[in-house]
């Protein structure tokens, strides 16, 4: 038995993320934070959201 076994590295660092609308890649955080989206795409979504608020 190896008392000092190595901690494993955690998958999510290296792992990519695209934006489910241009399929840009993105950083987790900005990822996780816009829902799936890059930013510049999140912002359109929010103008979008704020165009059908004003509709209704
Ligand atoms: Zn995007």
């Amino acid at each position: 038995m190896q008392p000092d076994a190595p901690p494993r590295q955690l998958k999510e660092k290296t792992e990519k993320h695209y934006c489910v609308k241009c399929l840009s890649e993105v950083p987790r955080d900005e990822y996780l934070e816009n829902d799936f989206l890059c930013d510049e795409c999140a912002e359109e979504e929010r103008q979008a959201d704020a165009a059908r608020m004003k509709d209704e």
